[in-house]
């Protein structure tokens, strides 16, 4: 930066004090320190309008030199240089930050730092198994952990901020995206989107290894109409708040630094430009400090929308609703400054945005160290570490779910002679990297098949076919496979989705095995051997025959690099599944949305009733129940007691079950405890999952699990939209799942 006259010389030592200060400060969102607001005011006082506006606008830097490397255009290079722009997505790499760090910062003229946003969806490079299998864990110490591994291997390569978790309450499993989320139920949606925002963010946001969290996408955007992506959502104020809006509170609960804004409309009106939701329900009624970006292009997408009708209308909405930084669409680099001028926009509504990001970036530690995480020698010892896969494996074996084990088929002997392991995905080493791969490679992956033999000596010969494409026609290939698993003891078909299948963009209108992979299963079923149906899918799957005539299914989502090794590992019995669907299986795609957590009607299902609310071609069952997962031993619930059987307020309830296990060998079950408002102001859902607990119990081995109740847990949006409990009586449920379990009942009286 060079300097001439006395005036620039009084501002250099004014920034070199604003911003280089080693103060401690507070850097948890909800302590807005008053050091930082000071900096802020500061250099607010300082900053021309296209500089303010340059803080808000986000630019997608994914522009490839060919020599393989991210980086920038020169106009990127001239923007930077004009602090013209505040935040790149898309670019990493230690080395590659630090130089574009460096333009902000030797050639700008205020020198504020850049952030650097990726989406860090399951992993950076050691890519996880995908959210939706990591919600199958129920367990949120664990996805903890893999959180901070995502965001130690991110930060070391140059990145800040990871737009995840993504929170999104999926019922309609033909929209893609409910791979990227936790499932149907906002409780456990809650915990686990808290969770991940703890294990991104660390204890400080300032901390080398703290990754900021961008909680997405705010909101409703799960509820597309026919799961079909971008779709509109007509959502209720009740069951936006009840259902759709609990795990955004959980996050922001959690200090998430940031929301994303989401593309659909509610109810008419586009998230991005919704003043009630993000202005007064986010900030307003949560308290939320921190910031919130668009999604990518959703100011612009405003005007297809139809409520903007050109770039500068869009912006105007986008900012005046609270969305801060444009991610990719231009309007506010564009027209922001414009509409400053002629009055549309107050200059001290732009601060406030400018104000936010800024913040982001002082508690990020940027402003004391801009170049915090360009360091290439931690992003050559952080990244794909022999630790890292091992937490990556030990979660990939708590996300498989077992469907089906008719007949002990599974744990299979290592000491077969011969195993067949068939199917279009049982060597893929692309696959098991799910949607949201981003640097994920093939190579750092453990196909099904490479994972089996790892697991077997010598004394089993491991025989291989493909059998058919996933999608396609290939009978001759199904013939070839028969005759491989003819000679062998047992067969096991990996079948299922390609990555791409789900995720972004990705939503289907079949929720069927695709192409001939339901052939090939009967074709393998025939031939009389134990037969092992391995499922590699990003969504729950309608896969009625397969669950009624193949004795062992087992779901292992995408489990991303140590895939194989983790199904191995539990299908050879070193490892005894105990993941739990977070979301119902449905019969048939016609049966959607179909949600554990329903209301009962005036005319609930009976299968023998034919006026009442079902189906005449499908019992109104799910295929598998949310909440559902076999395990190899066996596990009996017993002595349901209730500490009361009234509550009052201030007081609680506690429930208790015995769990035993029942069988010969260790395992873990997830104790789930549901409840159901029998009569209320309005009506309310037939089970609601209200706590659990994971337990690990040997053979013989019984344990005593209680669950405190509060007149929290008992608490709705009454007719008056007020969040309270009302008098009456509440079922209660423990056990394994949300159709079985043991019940009780207790009455709450408000006096
Ligand atoms: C997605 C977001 C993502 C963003 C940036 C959008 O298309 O909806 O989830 O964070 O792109 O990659």
């Amino acid at each position: 930066m060079e300097f001439t006259t006395s005036h620039n010389r009084l501002l250099r030592v004014i920034i070199i004090l604003c911003i280089c200060s080693s103060l401690t400060l507070a850097n948890g969102p909800g302590h807005r320190s008053s050091v930082i607001e000071r900096k802020i005011d500061s250099l607010l006082s300082m900053m021309t309008l296209e500089e303010k506006v340059g803080q808000l606008v986000q630019v997608s830097g994914n522009f490839n030199d060919g020599s393989g490397r991210k980086t920038l255009t020169p106009e990127h290079i001239e923007m930077i240089r004009q602090g013209r722009v505040g935040s790149f997505l898309n670019v990493f790499g230690a080395t590659a930050t630090r130089e574009i760090q460096t333009i902000a910062i030797e050639e700008s003229r205020l020198k504020i730092p850049l952030l650097f946003g990726f989406d860090v969806i399951h992993g950076y490079l050691t890519t996880f198994p995908i959210p939706l299998a990591e919600a199958s864990t129920w367990d949120p110490a664990l996805i903890e952990k893999a959180e901070r591994v995502a965001a130690v291997e991110a930060t070391a390569a140059g990145i800040h901020w990871t737009f995840a978790p993504m929170v999104d309450i999926a019922r309609d499993p033909r929209w893609g995206r409910i791979a990227e989320g936790a499932g149907e139920d906002p409780y456990l949606g809650s915990c686990v989107a808290a969770a991940r925002v703890r294990g991104f963010q660390g204890e400080d946001l300032a901390a080398e290894s703290s990754l900021m969290a961008c909680a997405k996408h705010f909101a409703g955007y799960g509820g597309a109409e026919g799961g079909r992506d971008y779709n509109t959502a007509d959502i209720s104020e009740r069951t936006l708040r009840e259902v759709y809006l609990p795990p955004f509170r959980a996050a922001v609960d959690a200090g998430a630094g940031t929301l994303m804004s989401s593309f659909n409309e509610i109810s008419g009106i586009p998230s991005t430009a919704n003043v009630k939701l993000i202005t007064n329900t986010l900030r307003g009624e949560w308290g939320f400090d921190g910031f919130v970006v668009s999604d990518w292009n959703s100011v612009g997408e405003l005007i297809n929308h139809g409520v903007a009708t050109d770039p500068a209308e869009a912006a105007v909405l986008g900012l005046k609703a609270g969305v801060d930084m444009d991610m990719e669409s231009y309007c506010y680099q564009e027209t922001l400054a414009t509409v400053v001028h002629d009055g549309r926009v107050s200059e001290s509504e732009l601060n406030e945005a400018v104000r936010r990001i800024l913040q982001a970036k002082f508690r990020l530690g940027l402003f004391d160290n801009p170049y915090k995480n360009c360091d290439v020698k931690r992003e050559q010892q952080d990244i794909l570490t022999a630790e890292h896969r091992r937490m990556a494996r030990e979660v990939a074996q708590h996300s498989i779910v077992l469907l089906k084990n008719e007949g002990h088929v599974l744990p299979l002997r290592k000491d077969l002679k011969s195993v067949a392991v068939i199917g279009p995905l049982a060597d893929d080493a692309a696959t098991p990297l799910g949607p949201w791969k981003q640097n994920g490679r093939p190579e750092d992956v453990v196909s099904v098949l490479s994972g089996i033999k790892a697991k077997l000596s010598d004394g089993t010969s491991v025989f291989h076919a493909e059998g058919c494409e996933v999608e396609g026609s290939s009978k001759p290939a199904i013939e070839e496979a028969a005759e491989i698993a003819k000679k062998v003891d047992a067969v096991i078909v990996v079948v299922g989705e390609t990555a791409d299948m789900s995720g972004e963009g990705a939503s289907r209108s079949s929720l069927n095995l695709p192409g001939d992979q339901e052939e090939l299963v009967k074709a393998m079923l025939a031939i009389g051997k134990p037969l092992v149906v391995v499922l590699m899918n990003g969504r729950p799957l309608a896969i009625p025959w397969i669950a009624a005539n193949v004795p062992a299914i087992v779901e292992t989502w995408f489990l991303g690099v140590e895939c194989g090794n983790a199904v191995a590992d539990v299908l050879f019995g070193d490892v005894n599944p105990s993941g739990k669907l977070p979301v119902t299986f449905p019969r048939a795609v016609g049966q959607l949305p179909v949600y554990y957590n329903h209301k009962n009607t005036g005319r609930p299902a009976d299968d023998h009733q034919r006026n009442t609310s079902r189906y005449i071609d499908l019992p109104s069952t799910p295929l598998y129940p949310f909440g559902y997962g076999l395990s190899y031993t066996s596990i009996s619930y017993s002595q349901f007691q209730l500490g009361s059987t009234t509550m009052e307020p201030g007081d609680s309830v506690v429930v208790s079950v015995v769990v035993k296990n029942t069988g010969n060998c260790q395992g873990e079950e997830v104790v789930q405890l549901y409840i159901r408002d029998e009569v209320g102001s309005v009506t309310r859902p037939v089970k609601e999952l209200k706590a659990f607990q994971r337990i690990s119990l040997a053979p013989g081995q019984s344990r005593q699990v209680s669950f405190t109740l509060t007149p929290e847990h008992l608490k709705f949006y009454d007719r008056s939209m007020r969040w309270s409990v009302e008098p009456g009586k509440f079922k209660v449920y423990v056990g394994p799942n949300s159709a079985e379990g043991l019940e009780g009942e207790f009455t709450y009286s408000s006096s």
